[in-house]
């Protein structure tokens, strides 16, 4: 039997993503558009993890039909003594997310700290059980420039450790063995498989 789960996002490109990472013999994944929930849950927490679980408390008192999980991602830049972190999604809102990419590249090649690396955790409740909470972390650093002004985010700047590609211009099947949100989605399908 297939468990549900309910990923806690609104986002049809992170459920996609999920989707293609997760063991789809085990669990299927629902998203809140598919169980009508719109409020905004605010992200003000200041860790990865406590953000993630944020996410899936929200949900507890909402639904007994599913198991909750949740992420939070972002990069973390050692020329910026490794921030934007938590608040990547906010940051240099002025900028679009190109104009970010350029002037990042720009500002850490003015240094030659150029190491950065991605980070998802991601937070998982069932019921009876304590949180689950993984944090996962995929090393590289900073391009030169973006290797493309369109792409998810930050994925044109970053180039993971012993490739010389950014993570937009490398197949995605090895983006999704490698990255920081494959490596949690690994942690959490081994603690499913263990729980269920
Ligand atoms: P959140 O996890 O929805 O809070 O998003 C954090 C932000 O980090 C996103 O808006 C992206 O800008 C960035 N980010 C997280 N993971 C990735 C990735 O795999 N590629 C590119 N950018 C990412």
């Amino acid at each position: 039997m297939k468990h549900k789960v309910l990923l806690v996002t609104s986002n049809q490109h992170k459920l996609s993503e999920f989707n293609e990472m997760v063991d789809n013999s085990l669990i299927e994944l629902y998203s809140l558009q598919d169980i009508g929930f719109s409020e905004d849950i605010i992200e003000d927490q200041k860790t990865y993890h406590e953000q993630a679980i944020k996410k899936v408390e929200a949900l507890i008192d909402y639904t007994s039909d599913f198991i909750i999980i949740a992420d939070d991602s972002g990069i973390e830049i050692e020329a910026f003594d490794y921030s934007p972190g938590v608040y990547s999604a906010r940051f240099k809102p002025e900028m679009t997310q190109h104009e970010r990419n350029e002037w990042i590249c720009q500002e850490v090649h003015k240094t030659d700290k150029t190491h950065a690396a991605f980070v998802c955790a991601i937070a998982c409740y069932i019921k009876g059980q304590p949180i689950f909470v993984t944090e996962n972390r995929c090393f590289g650093h900073i391009a030169l420039k973006p290797s493309h002004d369109f792409g998810f985010g930050y994925d044109p700047i970053f180039i993971p450790e012993g490739y010389n590609d950014t993570f937009q211009t490398l197949p995605k099947a090895l983006k999704n063995q490698i990255s920081h949100r494959a490596l949690a989605i690994q942690a959490l399908m081994h603690y499913l498989k263990g729980v269920l």
